[in-house]
């Protein structure tokens, strides 16, 4: 048995602060030193944070980040930490999928086309469909959906079609009772969405416009995942993979052109791990000949599903070995509870694939060995903090694991995932979550730097236009944090 320490040795003990310090330097974004008006609007931000801390820590149940994101939507949007978290460029986004990339008003105006069809009306159980064109599509039960808007008045329908098109909900705790049942509500937004979106005219225009919201959110970069569907028109054509990824690059240029200082976009081919054999090799071939086409734009491959229906990533890995060096994976793994489970081992397959980076990573710390492994190879993880709670992996966003990511510097971004289908912001709601909610009461505005700065360096461009991207960004970051100051010393900003 050890001696008991003499007194001398207790008192050359480290105390309490000494430990808070030691640890804080560890913290992400730690050793950025911020300027002398970062310092201004660091103090600012952190009384605004302290604030809504202190209030919650009186009674929890108001603290926003640890409740459901619906319950508190109204007074998300109004907390001034928000609002001031909404004014900092955030870099890029590097976790986004195409379908859900843009916002339900922009769908909403997509159904006012000429030549939409609708059958079925709004029955609660199964949803209505819908299909572009010039004729009266066969089957029985079609009508114009300009006839049924007049018919049920335009704002009538148009909130109809909002509940189709999103998970929001008034009562999310009674509505979704578990993982399974609000994966089955997105299945079915995707199945009514798709021949809207799907037809070429919208397809463009959704990309386009969407494009131009992130850039007027002072998001000049974006990487999106996509699964390449059946787009159409009305004259019967199918487009190609090939005609669908031009689209893209030509709407991306055509923004880069009209607004000089958008840095473009790249495409993560994202299909979905369903299907047998046969249709995973023909999307291998198809990703071969999109990366050859157009080796810039085409930046990786991942596949999209519930990983908890045990389709695993482990079942594409032949086929996946064969793909040339050249290309960058970035698969989608651990967004799952269940550790041990077959689904929970998706994250090793990744890694041992080499993946440049993670989709959530959720499980994550449930692995010490992959954690070193992702911390030694800079393997980033993409944390997606409200998407997290609406498949129910956590409710309160303290209890989110990437708290421990944030204490110890991992390679990490924040991005949004699916947000419109929850009426989140672009980046915003994500980044309060992850600052109010998951993060530690001390943790500062280094890092909401060191997350924008992080976007920008696990992303899939080079390190030419890193750079390039880089000095972009640190130009709006500091015009931006000159501007906060002045209005925070002037009183503008209360
Ligand atoms: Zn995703």
């Amino acid at each position: 048995m050890e001696s008991p320490p003499s007194t001398n040795d207790r008192l050359s003990r480290p105390t309490t602060s000494n430990v808070l310090e030691t640890q804080e330097q560890h913290f992400l974004g730690a050793s950025l030193i911020l300027t002398n008006e970062e310092k201004i609007v660091n103090s600012h931000i952190m009384k605004l944070k302290r604030f809504e801390l202190e209030e919650g820590f009186k009674n929890d149940f108001d603290l926003i980040p640890a409740r459901h994101f619906f319950e508190k939507l109204e007074q998300l949007n109004s907390s001034k930490l928000f609002q001031l978290i909404r004014r900092i460029p955030k870099g890029a986004v590097l976790h986004i999928h195409d379908s859900s990339m843009g916002s339900t008003d922009l769908l909403i105006n997509a159904t006012y086309r000429p030549y939409l069809w609708q059958n079925g009306r709004f029955e609660q159980n199964t949803p209505p469909t819908f299909l572009f064109s010039k004729t009266n599509p066969t089957g029985m039960g079609w009508e114009l959906v300009s006839d049924i808007r007049n018919e049920m008045k335009a704002d009538i329908y148009d909130e109809k079609l909002r509940d189709l098109f999103e998970i929001y909900t008034k009562d999310p705790i009674n509505t979704y009772r578990s993982t399974n049942v609000v994966f089955e509500k997105f299945r079915q937004i995707f199945y009514t969405l798709a021949p809207i979106i799907n037809y070429k005219p919208v397809w463009r225009q959704y990309y386009y416009d969407s494009l131009k919201v992130y850039y007027d959110d002072q998001i000049n970069y974006l990487e999106l995942r996509g699964v390449l569907p059946d787009v159409y028109d009305l004259t019967g054509k199918i487009y190609t993979p090939e005609e669908i990824v031009q689209i893209y690059l030509n709407e991306t240029e055509r923004l880069m052109k009209n607004y000089p200082s958008f840095l473009g976009a790249k495409f993560v081919y994202t299909p979905a791990r369903f299907g047998g054999d046969d249709v995973f090799r023909g999307v291998i071939n198809t990703f071969k000949s999109l990366h050859e086409k157009f080796p810039n734009f085409v930046a990786g491959f991942d596949l999209v599903g519930q990983e908890d229906k045990r389709i695993l990533l482990l079942n594409f890995v032949p086929d996946l070995l064969k793909l040339p060096e050249s290309i960058q994976f970035f698969f989608h793994a651990g967004e799952t509870n269940w550790f041990g489970m077959e689904s929970d081992s998706n994250m090793i397959d990744a890694i041992l694939l080499g993946t440049k980076r993670i989709g959530h990573g959720f499980a994550l710390i449930k692995h010490p060995l992959l954690l070193e492994e992702i911390k030694q190879k800079q393997i980033c993880i993409e944390i997606n903090p409200t998407s997290n709670q609406m498949f129910k992996l956590m409710e309160d966003h303290r209890n989110h694991p990437a708290a421990f990511l944030f204490a110890d510097d991992y390679p990490v971004v924040v991005s949004s995932d699916d947000r419109c289908f929850w009426r989140a912001a672009l980046l915003s709601h994500d980044f309060y979550m992850a600052f109010v909610g998951i993060a530690s009461a001390q943790h500062d505005l280094r890092l909401l730097k060191q997350l924008a700065i992080n976007s920008i360096r696990f992303s899939a461009m080079d390190k030419i236009d890193q750079n390039k991207a880089l000095r972009k960004w640190e130009g709006m970051w500091n015009s931006t944090m000159s501007t906060l100051a002045s209005d925070i010393l002037s009183g503008k900003l209360a």
